[in-house]
């Protein structure tokens, strides 16, 4: 058993992950590679990595980024000009593991989305042909959407449809923030799953205005309510193979956070396992982050478990204040605060 002051795993990856590029990726790369051994790296980047070409050449930068050991399981974006043939190419070429559905005009870089899934139907297929996971940004688009609903409204509108056309498809909701996300996915069978993120598992709606507005705290889909953030760690903790670890780590520059129309996204990367490691704390269930972090990742996405174990101890761990990037400086989430464990050097 372990003691409630260290927990030895197997080495956690990552299953959602941004790095954008250049400067950025540089920056941001270290906090995830010296914790983490893999990572699902998404393809938002602007123009967005819609080929199995441009995929490979972002694959080679972040692999002159990264520190040795760290592997990118790479993506590609899905497009309503997607071809069958793209997908053969992918899935034969041995570093693709998912293809990224974003519904046009819900986040970060997601114009060149998915308006209508009827015009995928045919990649879809063959993506489930080819055993190549969907990941999918669960959010219905449209002006007339409350912005608290539109998880909710994919889940019914398109992800169930979806899921009945195509039963052997392998496919994960990304970064829930729902109950009824939780209980669809518990529900929905072994080929479906779900990741969940730290800040999703630390807040609730109202950190996103506590004492003022905190551009920093504010991400998509949005945190809901309490009950939902409770949900969400009551799936995370509960060991379930179809729920895994996810941060979502997603950087921008500081003042594009600090602005008149500020963007989405929280970089979490410093504190992300030192956030999870609490979240289970709380609930009783540190024997169950290693299967969260370390074992249903691999499982669903048919990957060996890493042979490396991490050992974690419960003492406070600085998170820094900001991160320089280029010219530019961003803000992790809890920068300048503590996580209660790290990683034994
Ligand atoms: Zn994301």
């Amino acid at each position: 058993m372990p003691s409630a002051h260290e927990l030895t795993i197997a080495a956690p990856d990552d299953w959602h992950l941004h790095l954008r590029d250049g400067d950025t990726l540089r920056a941001v790369l270290p906090f995830t590679a010296r914790v983490f051994r893999r990572a699902i790296i998404m393809p938002n980047l602007d123009p967005p990595v819609t080929d199995v070409a441009l995929c490979a050449a972002y694959r080679e930068r972040i692999l002159r980024a990264a520190p040795p050991g760290f592997e990118p399981l790479m993506t590609l974006y899905l497009t309503e000009q997607t071809r069958p043939g793209t997908i053969a190419g992918a899935a034969a070429c041995g570093f693709v593991h998912g293809v990224k559905l974003y519904p046009k005009d819900t986040t970060t870089h997601s114009a060149a989305g998915v308006g209508d899934t009827g015009k995928i139907s045919g990649v879809l297929e063959a993506m489930q042909r080819h055993d190549l996971p969907l990941l999918v940004h669960g959010e219905a688009a449209g002006a007339g959407i409350d912005p608290f609903d539109r998880e909710k409204i994919f889940i019914e509108r398109t992800l169930i449809p979806l899921r009945a056309d195509f039963p052997e498809l392998r496919i994960v909701l990304e970064h829930i923030t729902t109950s009824d996300a939780a209980d669809y996915i518990a529900g929905a069978g072994e080929r479906s799953a779900a990741t969940i993120t730290p800040h999703h598992l630390l807040y609730s709606r109202n950190a996103l205005f506590d004492g003022g507005l905190r551009p920093h705290r504010y991400c998509l889909p949005l945190p809901q309510r309490e009950a939902h953030r409770r949900a969400l760690a009551a799936a995370a903790c509960s060991g379930a193979a179809s729920f895994f670890l996810g941060t979502d780590s997603a950087p921008h520059a500081r003042h594009d956070k600090e602005s008149a129309c500020g963007c989405a996204g929280v970089f979490n990367a410093p504190a992300a396992l030192g956030i999870y490691a609490a979240i289970f704390e709380q609930a009783g269930a540190l024997e169950r982050l290693e299967a969260f972090a370390s074992l249903n990742g691999p499982r669903f996405y048919r990957l060996p478990v890493n042979r490396e174990r991490i050992t974690l101890v419960r003492e406070a761990e600085a998170v820094p204040r900001c991160v320089a990037a280029g010219g530019d400086e961003i803000v992790p989430l809890l920068g300048g605060g503590e996580v209660a464990w790290r990683v034994r050097r």
